[in-house]
């Protein structure tokens, strides 16, 4: 349900075909007629990934001294789903349609569709017969060995928390930290959604990127607040509209039992999507470590030493998903706009240059008096540091297209003047300005652009 509504158009449908014609994300499984609500990420995608994941990586781990990382495996201990009461707690109200056999989130029949035309809601059609709501599970569950038991069950992780939680003291002690600390890690989650939809936004196997940052009780709130704000400005960062970004307060129903506060960073995707989250800042108190240490027997304490006391630390996490965030970055990013002396308009991606999947590209204007060599060469060199395309055919204003349709923010002319005095041009995606270049500095000049 959207929080607020939207005064922005609905993209989706333009970015899910320029992703698939792109190689950004195409549909899994596709030639046999696709996973629902599965997704694969092409050349293009997996790089867009890629770079958003390394971003967070460096603002989390590699630019402080009170985060370690961590990648901690999918299966676990199936005693770990117990503790974090997944196994008791983790569902969806769940309702069937005996009319059309449909299944819905009970608590989102406004963003569900009924199949039946005209399209409405489920349960407005007078022929819809919805059951009354029942709790389903949404871990995906396996077994582990040989043996279908169910001693043998094992889940895929809904969320990559709980590695986190059960190696506190492994890296609070093999790191010597001291709390404050976090840890911090990337990785696969599933979850068997109901609704799944809404392209990358809600699927059924996602990434997420979480940190768990461990506080002494009373110092919760002031780091909880530190948080909020850090996450924040992080998104801002990746180029995400001011005004597509709120923050949205849970309010005691919404808040989980145990939690102390939570706030949700959420993003105008446009249309009736609207206002969503994108990621989770919250307090969770000792619920975690206390509920581990129940249930393994083993203590999850921290000693302070120079206090001597020994206390189970709070945690305030921050739990962001790789794949919604892909999705607001190319939602913010994609523009369509008219381009001045031409008749044709263009398809711009906007994505922030550290973000975009290709940094450069690179074209002969010409196929002949040594034109692709020295663009193979350039691109070559270039290719030491920087994702590099070379382009060499169609018009240099359908190339310019197709590199302004992925947000390629560089693009980089060798013409005729080029073989003769070394020099090259550099157009800028988002101002179109060109500047002359000489090609021995375009590696510096792209750098310092890049950087900028
Ligand atoms: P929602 O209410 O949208 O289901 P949630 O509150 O269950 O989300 P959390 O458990 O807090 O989400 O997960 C943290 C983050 O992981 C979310 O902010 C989102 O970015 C991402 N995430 C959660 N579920 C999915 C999913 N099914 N597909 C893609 N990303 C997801």
């Amino acid at each position: 349900m959207s929080a607020q509504p939207s005064v922005h158009p609905d993209v989706m449908d333009k970015l899910v075909s320029l992703c698939k014609r792109r190689g950004f994300i195409f549909q899994s499984s596709e030639i046999y007629g696709g996973a629902g609500s599965v997704w694969d990420y092409g050349p293009l995608g997996v790089e867009l990934k890629r770079n958003l994941k390394e971003r967070w990586w460096h603002a989390m781990v590699r630019a402080r001294d009170d985060i370690e990382g961590l990648d901690a495996a999918i299966l676990m201990h199936p005693r770990t789903w117990e503790a974090s009461g997944h196994v008791a707690g983790f569902t969806d109200p769940l309702v069937d349609c005996k009319a059309c056999k449909g299944r819905f989130r009970a608590d989102k029949l406004e963003d569900a569709r009924c199949p039946q035309k005209p399209s409405r809601h489920p349960g407005q059609h007078e022929a819809c017969a919805l059951t009354e709501a029942r709790s389903f599970n949404l871990m995906f569950k396996t077994h582990m060995g040989a043996l279908e038991e169910s001693a043998s069950v094992a889940y895929l992780r809904p969320e990559t928390a709980q590695g986190i939680f059960v190696n506190f003291l492994n890296v609070q002690q093999a790191m010597r930290q001291k709390v404050p600390f976090g840890i911090a890690q990337v990785g696969k989650a599933f979850r068997n959604e109901i609704t799944p939809g809404n392209f990358i936004f809600r699927t059924r196997e996602f990434e997420q990127m979480e940190m768990q940052f461990f506080v002494e009780p009373g110092t919760d709130m002031d780091w909880f607040a530190h948080w909020k704000e850090a996450r924040m400005a992080w998104h801002l960062g990746l180029g995400l509209s001011r005004d597509r970004l709120l923050f949205h307060q849970h309010d005691a129903r919404e808040l989980a039992h145990y939690a102390r506060a939570a706030f949700d960073v959420q993003f105008d995707f446009g249309g009736t999507l609207g206002f969503q989250e994108i990621e989770g800042i919250h307090n969770r108190g000792d619920f975690d470590l206390s509920q581990h240490q129940q249930y393994s027997g083993k203590k999850l304490e921290y000693f302070d030493q120079v206090a001597n006391k020994r206390y189970v630390p709070y945690v305030i996490e921050t739990s962001v998903g790789a794949d919604r965030v892909a999705l607001a970055v190319l939602v913010n990013a994609y523009r369509e706009e008219a381009v001045p002396g031409e008749a044709e308009g263009r398809v711009v991606l906007g994505i922030h240059p550290a973000l975009s999947p290709i940094k450069a590209a690179v074209f002969p204007l010409t196929k002949k008096d040594g034109q692709p060599e020295m663009a193979h060469r350039l691109a070559a060199e270039l290719r030491g540091t920087l994702a590099v395309d070379v382009d060499e055919t169609g018009s240099i204003g359908k190339r310019y297209r197709r590199q302004d349709e992925v947000g390629t923010p560089y693009c980089v002319t060798v013409d005729g003047q080029s073989t003769a005095d070394g020099t090259v041009t550099v157009r800028d995606r988002d101002s179109l300005q060109q500047d002359r270049v000489d090609a021995t500095q375009l590696k510096g000049y792209l750098a310092a652009k890049l950087a900028g």
